[in-house]
């Protein structure tokens, strides 16, 4: 067993909020231990919930397919959940819910320590930028606390909004360069670099 495997039994039987009583599984989050690559997503919804796995629903077919497209595969990375149990109905999750939650995915960010973490939509972005409009910010990476947070569009969203759809193509497409200057910054031993890192 590993720290990880330990925090998600502590999740599967969690019962720091409202949702505990209206799930049929917790979905804890799934991948490699050691992923570079790192997403987090809003809340699972009703095939997620049925599953007890993250983004197995249309959302998770067009993360496939975008993943894809930059040459990964959804077991290269590591997928999580900002909330992780369903609320009913698929409703927003509350201020309340996010906080009880909060822990959870602080923890899998240190256990994973992966070099880029994306945020899928408002709720996740909203965690690391907090006050910030997704619109002007996304596609913008930002180091904080020493880990790179990149905020993107959810994958839902782009499939109800077509207007949507090109810039979550665009920035998909930045993260395989983004990786590659994370590694050079992380070869040249010159971590302050990581301020400028930019794309464009
Ligand atoms: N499935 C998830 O696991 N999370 C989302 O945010 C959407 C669909």
């Amino acid at each position: 067993m590993t720290r990880l495997t330990e925090l998600y039994d502590e999740i599967r039987t969690c019962t720091r909020c409202v949702l505990a009583q209206g799930r049929t599984r917790a979905v804890p989050g799934e991948g490699p231990e050691t992923a570079d690559v790192m997403f987090i997503g809003e809340a699972p919804g009703f095939h997620e919930d049925k599953s007890g796995r993250p983004f197995v629903g249309a959302a998770g077919r067009f993360l496939e397919d975008l993943l894809g497209g930059i040459g990964l595969r959804r077991e290269d990375v590591y997928i999580a959940n900002v909330i992780k149990c369903r609320p009913p109905g698929n409703r927003s999750p509350t201020p309340t819910e996010i906080e009880a939650c909060r822990p959870y995915l602080d923890q899998q960010i240190e256990l994973i320590q992966p070099r880029i973490v994306i945020t899928l939509g408002r709720f996740s972005m909203e965690r690391y930028f907090p006050g910030a409009r997704i619109s002007s910010i996304h596609g913008i990476p930002k180091k904080i606390d020493g880990v790179l947070y990149y905020p993107m569009y959810h994958p839902a969203a782009a499939l109800h909004q077509p207007s949507l759809h090109q810039d979550v193509v665009d920035d998909m497409k930045k993260i395989p360069e983004l990786l590659e200057q994370i590694e050079q910054i992380e070869e040249s031993n010159r971590p302050e670099d990581a301020e400028q890192l930019s794309l464009f």
